[in-house]
């Protein structure tokens, strides 16, 4: 996957200018990791494990925290493998999130990623109740040189939407069938039971390869509580973050990451089309840590 390099907004840029690792620098630190959103627990342990190197190296030189510190955060991004298994014909990749979060756009801009990739992709829009979303799914499938599959009308069963979807997939050759699912916050109960099913109906065709939720990287903690019976019910096999472009919350992508053990696996970092990016630890970290 393509290694671009993310602005975060330099949420830790400036630090580590005292000319000895001194308490300033630790205070200066603490503050910007909460700032960049990295919450009071991993920044406690961040913290905790710099000091301790820190005596245990003798390091006296704030540019080595830096290091120390980059290399920390990378080592905790890299303990999840961001591999996207898509590998079957077809794969099948269910896309689900509370709406509002860039779930429509993310899903245009990965079948962009693939498309770019030569691979074949058909977009189902099984969100079927709300009219403007499908509409703009299948402008989006469009340009980005997919096929789309719509209801054939307003309300229609999701799950029949996305069986329909996996079965054009299988009669074309197409590599991947990427469905769009409801993120009807109100409806939690009904939300999973309508994604069990399509799931349990999609299954009867094809094994499902990914389930990536998709979080909106500004809200932090708000977004993953919002999120929660996603993360509890839907299977998620990987997460994607949105609007990380200019965010100084780069923090968030640590933090959600460990507090759910599921791997991150693509950043959208944009409004356009080619503003998605596969997840890559190292570059993550620099950018994090210029
Ligand atoms: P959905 O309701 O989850 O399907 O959300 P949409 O895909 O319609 O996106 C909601 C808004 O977020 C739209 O205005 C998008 O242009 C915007 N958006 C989505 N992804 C990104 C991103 O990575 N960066 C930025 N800046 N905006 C985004």
């Amino acid at each position: 996957m393509a290694e671009r390099s993310w602005s975060l907004g330099g949420a830790l840029r400036g630090l580590f200018t005292t000319p000895v690792v001194d308490d300033e620098m630790w205070d200066d630190l603490e503050a910007a990791l909460i700032g960049a959103d990295f919450g009071p627990d991993l920044t406690d342990e961040i913290l905790d494990h710099l000091r301790s190197e820190v005596d245990r190296l003798r390091i006296t030189d704030p540019a080595d925290v830096k290091r120390l510190l980059r290399e920390t955060i990378e080592e905790r991004l890299a303990a999840h493998d961001p591999t996207l298994r898509l590998s079957e014909r077809p794969a099948v990749v269910l896309v689900v999130g509370v709406n509002g979060v860039g779930k429509t756009t993310t899903i245009g801009k990965f079948a962009k990623f693939l498309t770019g990739y030569q691979r074949s992709v058909v977009v189902g829009a099984a969100d079927t109740f709300r009219a403007a979303a499908v509409d703009q799914l299948a402008t989006w499938a469009e340009r980005a040189g997919a096929g789309v599959v719509r209801p054939q009308q307003q309300g229609q069963d999701p799950a029949s939407v996305a069986y329909q979807t996996v079965e054009r997939a299988i009669a074309d050759g197409t590599d991947i069938a990427i469905i769009d699912t409801a993120g009807r916050l109100q409806t939690k109960a009904g939300l999973m039971d309508e994604l069990a099913k399509v799931r349990r109906v999609v299954e009867k065709l094809a094994p499902i390869a990914e389930v990536l939720l998709v979080l909106d990287g500004t809200t932090g903690q708000n977004g993953v509580a919002q999120a929660q019976a996603f993360i509890e019910h839907a299977g998620v096999t990987g997460l994607v973050i949105t609007k990380l472009d200019g965010s100084a919350k780069g923090g968030f992508v640590l933090r959600v990451q460990q507090q759910t053990g599921i791997p991150i696996k693509l950043i959208g970092q944009g409004e356009g089309i080619g503003d998605l990016t596969g997840f890559t630890p190292h570059v993550f970290a620099q950018s994090l840590v210029p």
